[in-house]
This record gives C-alpha cells, sequence and structure tokens, in this order.
C-alpha cells in the first residue's frame, strides 16, 4: 500500500514493484464506491489474465484517443503491441502517460428501479508511462500477447520474419500505479421498492467460443487443433455470477 507522501503526490518508488499490491495514489484511489475497489496483484492479475481487450487512453497531438487493443501479461508489466507507424503506438514508442483499463462484464443487473440497475463486472485501471521494447525483450513479449490470446498458438504457428518484427511495436507498462474494482451479486433496491410487482435479479453474463471455422484457403486437410476446438479463458467468472453449466 502507498505512504501518504505518494497518496499526495501520485509519486512511484520502484520497491513496490515487488510489493504484494499494486500502488495506490492519489489517482487510483477508487472514490465512488470504494469498497469495490482491490489494490491486491492476486485479484489485478486474475482480471488481467481472464481478459484480453484493453482500452488505451493517451493524448495525441491535444485530443484525447481511446484504443480498444490485445494485450498481453508478463509477470508485472501489460504488453502492447502495434504497427510501428500506427498513431498510438508511434505516440507511445515516444514516452507519453497512457492509462489502459480492461473490463469483464459477468453479469447484469436488474433492479426494481433504474436507478439502482447495474452491472457486475470486474476491471482494472493502470496508470504509467510504456516504453518501447527490443531485440530479444521484444520478441518474448510478443509471445507473450500471442500466447494471452491464443494459448498453445507459438508453438504452432510460423514466426515472425526479421520484416514483420521491424513493421510492429512492442511496448511494455508497469502495472504498478493501478486499481482494480469489483461489482457482484444481486440487486441492491430501495426499501421501499421490495414490494412492487417487478421482477429483480442477475442475467450472468460471460465469453463463450463457438466451434472452429476453418479457413476456406487451406489448402492441407488440418483438423482445428486441441486448443482452438476447447477455447476458453481462464477463470470462469466471479463466484456469484457464474453461470449454470
Ligand atoms: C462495465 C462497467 C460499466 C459501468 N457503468 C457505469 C456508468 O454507466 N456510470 C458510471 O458512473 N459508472 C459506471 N461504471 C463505474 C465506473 O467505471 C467508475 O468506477 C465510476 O463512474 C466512478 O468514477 P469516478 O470518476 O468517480 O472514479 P473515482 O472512483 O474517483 O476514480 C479514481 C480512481 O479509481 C480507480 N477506478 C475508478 N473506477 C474504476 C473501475 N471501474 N475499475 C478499476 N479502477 C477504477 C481508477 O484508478 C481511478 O483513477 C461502470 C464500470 C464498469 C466496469
Amino acid at each position: 500500500m502507498a505512504h501518504e507522501s505518494e497518496l499526495a503526490t501520485g509519486a512511484s518508488t520502484p520497491e513496490n514493484m515487488a510489493d504484494k499490491e499494486v500502488l495506490k495514489t492519489a489517482r487510483t484511489e477508487i472514490g465512488r464506491r470504494s469498497s469495490r475497489g482491490r489494490y491486491d496483484r492476486e485479484t489485478v492479475y486474475q482480471i488481467l489474465d481472464e481478459a484480453w481487450i484493453c482500452h488505451v487512453g493517451f493524448v495525441f497531438h491535444g485530443s484525447p484517443f481511446v484504443l480498444p487493443m490485445a494485450y498481453g501479461r508478463q509477470g508485472d508489466q501489460l504488453v502492447l503491441h502495434g504497427a510501428v507507424n500506427g498513431r498510438l503506438m508511434s505516440s507511445l514508442a515516444g514516452g507519453i502517460d497512457v492509462c489502459a483499463e480492461v473490463t469483464l462484464v459477468d453479469g447484469l443487473v436488474f433492479a426494481r428501479s433504474t436507478f439502482h440497475s447495474s452491472v457486475n463486472y470486474r476491471s482494472v485501471v493502470i496508470l504509467g508511462r510504456a516504453v518501447l521494447l527490443e531485440g530479444e525483450e521484444k520478441v518474448e513479449a510478443l509471445g507473450a500477447v500471442v500466447e494471452h490470446l491464443m494459448p498453445g498458438r507459438s508453438a504452432d504457428a510460423r514466426p515472425s520474419t526479421v520484416q514483420e518484427l521491424r513493421a510492429t511495436a512492442v511496448l511494455s507498462l508497469p502495472i504498478h500505479e493501478a486499481s482494480a474494482k469489483i461489482r457482484s451479486g444481486p440487486p441492491g433496491d430501495a426499501e421501499k421498492d421490495l414490494d412492487l410487482p417487478i421482477w429483480a435479479g442477475v442475467v450472468p453474463l460471460e465469453t463463450r467460443a463457438g466451434a472452429p471455422i476453418t479457413a476456406p484457403d487451406m489448402r492441407l486437410q488440418i483438423g482445428a487443433p486441441e486448443y482452438a476446438r476447447h477455447y476458453r479463458r481462464p477463470g470462469r467468472g466471479h463466484e456469484e455470477d457464474r453461470l449454470p453449466i
């Protein structure tokens, strides 16, 4: 947990990196519904490992942008990649501040009132500065993105050529100044609404893979590998929001 001086300034120290908790600063301290906040790395990593899309916010030439991206996690680093000449990559490579967020939606919460209706979710916000990776670090980090999205695929797919690697920028964002927020469970209706003749409850939601569709230009008779036939994200959603099997 951060010290008071850090909370005041948003400053961070390298020794925090080894902590079991991410750094809570004035910027990442959850204000609204603070009881839903989590700062332990275990929770943060579980969310990051189950999800696979992040939204990266940054300012480019004075305008704010938020772009969806795939990502990977290497220990306490979030790995992003993209075309070297892309707007995000070229800006990030220059060392600008970013805010990355990841969200898992576990359910829709139907309260008796629209006011108390909500969403069950697990989300992470990371603030920091991404650095450009080169050489072997870059190749390994790129592998982490592939394995995050498609576990098992690296062993089968053709590796990137030197030219392909040159066209790809890979960035590493420390999972350091961050926060997680979780809402779970039933609606929190007002006592005065409990006798209303209106259904209330949760509709669980989850991402499920369908059956693989073989590419029409396949020239060889190769069946879909196990990791494609039985694709699933690690974790099965929040305990209270699990879909019945
Ligand atoms: C799927 C989904 C739908 C949502 N829908 C709405 C909506 O319609 N309206 C609405 O007002 N809010 C919604 N929220 C909650 C929203 O993300 C904010 O938590 C909330 O709006 C409070 O914002 P704030 O600016 O007061 O945050 P503060 O609590 O003041 O934010 C301070 C810091 O807390 C951390 N933080 C805040 N929110 C989150 C979060 N969700 N995950 C991780 N860290 C966080 C960040 O580090 C942030 O910098 C939704 C969240 C999710 C995941």
